[in-house]
């Protein structure tokens, strides 16, 4: 596998761990390039056949576990969330669009499922990632939405511990380097 930070063409494997639903594998790989020796990880999974996803404007383009996991990872950002509570939880969803919608699934359905599975995992992470998919076009909605979770879950807010979760989830859904080493599941 080639290294994405200096492009040598070879790396090794230093961890694969299957994820908790049997779906994925996922490596932690070493850059082999004795000038580089970055980490990156890689995840391998049964392909499948392509999902549709309708766009607004009825543009069709192929369903991407990437791109629905990154949009997962954004909202998360900075939130104490394992990444692999992330991982499963896009498996779970990607899932389910598969068995309801066989081979088309407009871009709306995918985004409200988001919604209810953040809306359960993570009130602020919820509301980032509403406001940029519903388009809350004033702070009224807004409010509404956040003040109708904050009646949903009022025990939320008070167990989290501030200033713990810095770093976990990287924009690109990698870790970064650097943070604790992983703990087993
Ligand atoms: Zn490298």
């Amino acid at each position: 596998m080639r290294c994405p930070y200096c492009g040598a063409d070879n790396s090794r494997v230093l961890e694969s761990r299957t994820s908790e639903d049997g779906t994925t594998i996922r490596r932690r790989r070493e850059c082999s390039s004795p000038a580089c020796g970055r980490r990156f990880t890689t995840y391998e999974r049964v392909e499948q056949r392509p999902l549709m996803v309708i766009k607004k404007n009825q543009d069709r383009e192929e369903f991407s576990h990437e791109k629905l996991f990154r949009g997962l990872a954004k909202a998360c950002e900075k939130r104490p969330i394992p990444v692999e509570q992330l991982e499963s939880l896009v498996n779970q969803i990607e899932r389910e669009l598969r068995l309801e919608y066989e081979r088309e699934v407009p871009s709306s359905a995918i985004g409200e499922r988001v919604m209810e599975a953040l809306r359960k995992l993570d009130g602020v992470a919820y509301v980032r990632f509403a406001s940029v998919y519903r388009e809350f076009r004033d702070v009224e909605t807004l409010a509404r939405e956040v003040m109708a979770l904050l009646r949903d879950a009022p025990e939320r807010g008070r167990t989290e511990a501030p200033g713990k979760a810095e770093g976990q989830v990287a924009p690109d859904g990698q870790r970064r380097p650097g943070v604790s080493p992983e703990t087993d599941a």
